[in-house]
């Protein structure tokens, strides 16, 4: 397997405390009370392992800001609101290591960049008033979850809208033109990635025609953005791409 050559450590859960930074405590009760297989919303199963589940994929993103390093994790986080899950999102796992950053880690400004093909509308609702937190996202529109369309936007939530069909030409320059100069004007300690695959040309979810190279670049664009790094897979829905695509993205981060 490709990823053999990284190191690869076990990660601990996020705790209570570190999580209710980004959800409250009615919705997180509630998900840790499930008992049998229930649908959170028309996308999203939770059983009585979810929580657990949940807790722990946060946590992998805390020790990825504390390592430098990239959170392999499921579930993913990004659709995640305060108060609710959806589209496959428990707990919005970058949103926590934000909040860790800013309150445990002492950071100022963290920036988060979210290329997943979804928008991020989770992230985005929960920092949409914190102007500690950049917010930045590329992503498919119209589509999937409806919300980063044109104009929506304010100081720290930049949304670039794409139409279907765009690879890596458009993502690149898109990047070039308006994400990196809102994060380099921004000046964060840290970067978080919001790292979905979905925009793979070979993805059963999305319509877009990015390729493994795609995501390389992508990646090492984002490393020259902040001196701190770190990444959190999002989503990604084809398994027989979805290694070399992490490996691609490991390596852009990495070199
Ligand atoms: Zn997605």
């Amino acid at each position: 397997m490709l990823l053999e050559q990284f190191e690869v450590v076990e990660g601990r859960p996020a705790s209570r405390e570190q999580t209710e930074r980004c959800h409250t405590t009615a919705y997180l009760d509630r998900l840790e009370a499930v008992e049998v297989p229930t649908l959170l919303d028309p996308d999203t199963v939770a059983s009585e392992t979810s929580y657990e589940a949940a807790l722990l994929a946060a946590g992998c993103v805390l020790g990825a800001v504390d390592r430098g390093g990239f959170a392999l994790v499921r579930p993913p986080g990004h659709h995640a609101l305060p108060d609710r899950a959806m589209g496959f999102c428990l707990v919005n796992n970058v949103a926590v290591a934000a909040r860790y950053a800013r309150a445990e880690l002492g950071l100022e400004r963290v920036a988060i960049v979210d290329w997943d093909v979804h928008h991020g509308n989770g992230t985005q609702d929960i920092f949409w008033d914190d102007e500690t937190v950049l917010f930045a996202s590329l992503h498919q529109w119209p589509f999937y979850p409806g919300t980063g369309g044109p104009g929506e936007e304010n100081e720290t939530t930049v949304n670039v809208p794409l139409p279907a069909g765009c690879g890596d030409e458009e993502y690149l320059s898109a990047f070039d033109e308006r994400v990196a100069p809102a994060v380099r004007a921004f000046e964060p300690e840290l970067l978080l990635v919001s790292a979905g695959f979905d925009a793979h040309v070979d993805d059963p979810l999305g319509g877009m025609r990015v390729t493994a190279a795609g995501f390389r670049e992508l990646s090492r664009r984002c490393r020259d953005l902040a001196p701190r790094l770190a990444a959190v897979l999002e989503g990604g829905y084809d398994p027989r791409t979805l290694p070399v695509l992490v490996q691609f993205a490991l390596e852009g981060l990495s070199e």
